[in-house]
């Protein structure tokens, strides 16, 4: 009866997440994928608070996206939240406002989150470089580098149960892989603890809707594992 309530749920969550993409027919069913872990290093136990995280990183100039860019943008949400969404960086409206992911790409990241029965408040939203290249080109790998160690304290301090890593920069990165995100997504994979469900970025579903239902996939996923580490052992 459980399983048929959850079905039902799982449906209904589906069907609101595809109307709220504009979506009005049914894609047909998928493959199911398989779950893969590997076990990079570097989320130790947190040692810093968010804040003081924010001060360690200052007005940085440790790369020369800071000659550019208007504003760092650090990252928001909720500090103990159990599912954090990691992106690239910034782009246009980020970093005029000082927030991730309230431009175009943004809003559809956040029809996603409600899709899955959360706000915005109820995650933690951060990027992998927190400078806006010029023109939104890709990050460089100098860039990543220097920047990278801040979103690792950010995870370290949180402590999420999953992590979903969206697009190529920020899955490649935290899972120190040079491999594409089209062969990444579908899989899981953990960062120590952590359960890291990399998938396609908001842009790219923009620029590809056909894809929407390979991230409804892998949301579904997410939702999966957060319900059953809630379930009493
Ligand atoms: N794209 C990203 O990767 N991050 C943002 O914050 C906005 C757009």
């Amino acid at each position: 009866m459980d399983r048929v309530r959850e079905f039902i749920a799982d449906l209904k969550s589906y069907l609101e997440y595809l109307k709220g993409m504009g979506i009005e027919t049914l894609p047909g069913s998928e493959a199911a994928s398989v779950q893969r872990h590997v076990k990079p290093s570097g989320v130790t136990p947190p040692d810093s608070t968010l804040e003081e995280i924010q001060s360690e990183l200052g007005d940085c100039r440790r790369c020369k996206l800071h000659r550019t860019r208007k504003t760092i943008v650090f990252g928001e949400g909720n500090e103990k939240a159990r599912l954090m969404f990691i992106g690239e960086g910034p782009g246009y409206d980020e970093d005029v406002q000082g927030r991730p992911f309230v431009g175009k790409a943004g809003q559809l990241l956040t029809k996603i989150i409600q899709s899955m029965h959360l706000q915005r408040e109820d995650v933690y939203i951060a990027n992998i470089i927190k400078c806006r290249p010029p023109q939104n080109r890709n990050p460089e790998p100098d860039e990543i580098e220097s920047c990278s160690p801040f979103v690792l304290k950010q995870i370290r301090t949180i402590q999420p149960r999953v992590i979903c890593a969206l697009g190529t920069f920020a899955a490649q990165t935290l899972l120190k892989t040079t491999t594409k995100i089209t062969a990444l997504r579908g899989n899981a994979y953990s960062l120590d603890t952590i359960r890291v469900i990399p998938t396609y970025h908001p842009a790219f579903l923009l620029r590809n809707p056909e894809r929407k239902k390979d991230v409804w996939e892998d949301m579904k996923r997410i939702m999966e594992y957060l319900r059953e580490e809630d379930k009493p052992t």
